[in-house]
């Protein structure tokens, strides 16, 4: 019997979610069918269900809708709690389960694939949106030594850092929020772009000396050399894009869904080789 997943967004035509989990699919023979299901910006509580009523079991959500999966669930899983957002929505016959696998794809893709550990880094998450939420707690797991969280809008920022004080279990990673132009003189092992600015081309002011010898430069966005990119290349820093963590999230939820966890090396290097044609 095949069982039916999806991934829900508007737009959705680009994703490249249903070319991941046919992947894993094929790679762990299991018997499955992903589709790409456009939701009207009003209308995403109508096709969740019209999906359940359909019998599929589970669907990935993706902009704009990750707020209001998470308003949706009937049940929350932690770390859907701490990403106040849902990319991961499992069907069940008690309800709709909630969860969020982006922190987790981030964080394997750093420190599995590329092989850095975050753990005693310095580290400098930017931005303060949906996907800086979604990663800050599991980067906080990893127990750096220190998080500087920076956004254009500094008071989403200090927002996030009040959010990880109120909760005791953080309080061994020293966590800061800090304007751009307080962040000379600063240095980080890991800087992390979790901001949009790429989609328009944007720099972002950061200063020239802000990468420390052998940081990593991580670019959440995937499939082009965004400014950040190319501004840590010119300033030594090892770069990478947020192709893996895609993918690794993918893998997150397909094993949520199939209770099997896919291997990720091959489809990773399936997108390289298709980015290279
Ligand atoms: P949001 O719209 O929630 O947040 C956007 C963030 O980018 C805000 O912090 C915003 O700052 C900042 N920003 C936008 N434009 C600029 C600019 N020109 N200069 C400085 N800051 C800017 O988006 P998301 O958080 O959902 O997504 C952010 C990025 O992460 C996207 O590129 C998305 O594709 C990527 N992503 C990748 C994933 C992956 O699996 N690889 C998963 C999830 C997201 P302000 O608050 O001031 O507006």
């Amino acid at each position: 019997m095949t069982d039916f997943y999806a991934v829900i967004g508007n737009p959705i035509e680009h994703s490249k979610s249903p070319v991941i989990h046919h992947a894993f699919a094929q790679l762990t023979h299991q018997d499955i069918q992903y589709e790409r299901v456009l939701a009207p910006l009003d209308g995403f509580a109508q096709t969740v269900h019209g999906l359940i009523s359909h019998g599929f079991k589970g669907a990935n959500v993706t902009v704009p809708f990750k707020l209001e999966a998470f308003a949706m669930a009937s049940r929350l899983t932690e770390r859907a709690q701490d990403a106040g957002a849902v990319n991961t929505l499992i069907f069940d016959a008690e309800g709709i389960i909630g969860d969020n696998t982006d922190g987790v794809g981030l964080v394997r893709d750093i420190t599995k694939n590329i092989g850095v550990s975050l753990a005693g880094k310095r580290v400098l998450l930017i931005g303060a949106g949906g996907a800086s939420e979604g990663v800050l707690h599991p980067i906080l797991a990893e127990h750096p030594a220190l998080l500087i969280i920076t956004n254009r809008t500094l008071d989403k920022a200090l927002n996030m850092v009040k959010r990880v004080e109120a909760r005791d279990e953080m309080v061994f990673v020293s966590v800061n929020a800090y304007a751009f132009d307080d962040l000379e003189g600063q240095q980080f092992d890991i800087v992390i772009n979790a901001t949009s600015a790429g989609l328009s081309d944007s720099q972002l002011p950061l200063p020239s000396g802000i990468f420390a010898p052998n940081a990593l430069a991580y670019d959440m966005m995937y499939g082009r050399m965004t400014p950040f990119m190319a501004f840590a290349l010119q300033h030594g820093a090892i770069v990478f894009d947020g192709l893996g963590m895609l993918i690794e999230q993918a893998a997150e939820a397909f094993s949520v869904w199939r209770g099997i966890r896919p291997p990720t090396a091959p489809v990773i290097e399936m997108f390289k080789q298709q980015a290279k044609a």
